[in-house]
């Protein structure tokens, strides 16, 4: 009987995995079997864009029978709920079980609330496809509403994080609502679109000259930010931030953090802070049968410090878990994993951005930076041979 490949998770690093280990390993020698709980390889890091409307549903689904297409891959659309590590079995909600010799887990992350009381009630997260959707529905209710009422808490959104999501994502708002406002006839100026942040600074890590570059360009578009400030209860619309002061508003999308997936922290693999420990091979340290890729796993670089999830590296890790699974089989040497990181890109709206390059941090702003940005996009898609999605 042919050895059981299973894959959970059709996100950047499964997907990835469960095309390089086909590249390498004939259907005769193993079975391969992708789970994933949508039918569709989500492009998450566009998911701003398709909330703001400035990109259709297909452009970032797109459907994994077609990228699997002729891969000798079956897929399994389900939602994995149980990893049993040592009976080697995973189980579905649909009560599937699904046997495995080799397992990748490539489940990524969730929304982190921190504890934080009222927030993941009051809030819209953006991690799928459908919480994109909903954030547009909403935003184009309230702004109905706002035309109707004149209440100013219809008009206000808070984007909670400053990070790259949370900043991508008001400046998708900061160029789309103007549209959005003339449509109903309401004033753009009258649109209070807040970016709050905890820490001292948005778009830690960057340099400061991109920071500020980013914060006048966002700001010149009419969005206010509040830095230094943590979230510390959300009451239906009022977010209290810790200095006691409240903003009133009908939208708060949570973007201030991930943690690990649920179903890796309760799968008995070793972690760390609810992320499993991997090996430089990637395979996890307590279970060598399971490899881990993308934001399931936690990577430390050089440094010693763990690297920020993101998907360049998801998909990196995917590849070397594929291809290490296959060295596994044929009882060959392994690869280390070894990140190539081109750099860290920022998208503010459809026209700026900010960046920087490769090891050596290059800084860019504007054009090249936007540039920068949509050519990883295509060069990512061309990878994946998704290039049918830029039809949309
Ligand atoms: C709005 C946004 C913008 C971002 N922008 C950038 C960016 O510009 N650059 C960058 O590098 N990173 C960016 N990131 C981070 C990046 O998207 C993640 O690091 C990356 O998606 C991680 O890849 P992954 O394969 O680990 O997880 P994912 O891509 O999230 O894939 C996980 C897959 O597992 C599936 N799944 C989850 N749970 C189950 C289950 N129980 N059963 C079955 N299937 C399941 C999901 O449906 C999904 O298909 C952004 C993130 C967000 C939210």
């Amino acid at each position: 009987m042919n050895k059981q490949v299973l894959i959970l998770g059709g996100g950047y690093g499964g997907l990835l995995s469960a095309l390089t280990v086909r590249k390498y390993l004939k259907a005769g020698e193993a079975d391969v079997t992708l789970v994933n709980r949508y039918p569709e390889h989500q492009l998450v890091t566009e998911l701003h864009r398709l909330a703001a409307g400035n990109v259709k549903e297909q452009a970032v689904a797109l459907p994994l029978e077609k990228l699997l297409r002729g891969q000798e891959v079956r897929l399994k659309i389900g939602t994995a709920e149980n990893i049993d590590p040592v009976a080697k079995l995973v189980r579905l909600a649909d009560r599937t079980t699904l046997r495995y010799d080799t397992l990748v887990i490539a489940l990524g992350s969730e929304t982190a609330f921190f504890g934080i009381p009222g927030l993941a009630e009051n809030s819209f997260t953006l991690k799928s496809v459908d919480d994109a959707k909903r954030i547009r529905a909403h935003l184009e209710s309230k702004l109905d509403a706002y035309a109707r009422t004149k209440e100013d808490k219809d008009a206000s959104i808070v984007v909670g994080g400053g990070g790259l999501t949370g900043v991508e994502a008001v400046g998708e708002l900061a160029d789309e609502l103007p549209d959005w406002c003339r449509a109903r006839g309401i004033e753009p100026e009258d649109i209070r679109l807040y970016c709050v942040e905890a820490g001292p600074s948005i778009l830690a890590g960057f340099p400061p000259e991109l920071v500020d570059r980013a914060r006048e360009s966002l700001e010149s578009r009419g969005v206010r930010f509040v830095t230094g400030q943590p979230v510390t209860e959300v009451r239906g619309t009022e977010i209290v931030l810790r200095d006691g002061t409240s903003i009133e508003a009908g939208t708060l999308i949570w973007a201030g953090g991930v943690q690990g997936h649920p179903v890796v922290s309760s799968s008995g693999i070793e972690l760390s802070r609810g992320r499993a420990v991997v090996t430089e091979c990637l395979q996890s340290v307590s279970h060598p049968d399971i490899f881990v890729a993308g934001d399931s796993a936690i990577v430390l670089a050089e440094d010693g410090r763990p690297y920020p999830p993101s998907a360049q590296l998801a998909w990196q890790m995917g590849e070397t878990a594929g291809f290490n699974i296959f060295a596994s089989f044929r009882q060959t040497a392994m690869k280390p994993f070894r990140p190539v990181m081109s750099g860290t890109l920022a998208s503010l709206g459809r026209r700026d951005g900010v960046a920087t390059i490769g090891a050596r941090r290059i800084p860019l702003k504007g054009f090249p930076a936007s540039a920068m940005k949509e050519a990883s996009h295509i060069r990512y898609l061309s990878h994946i041979k998704g290039l049918f999605s830029l039809a949309y």
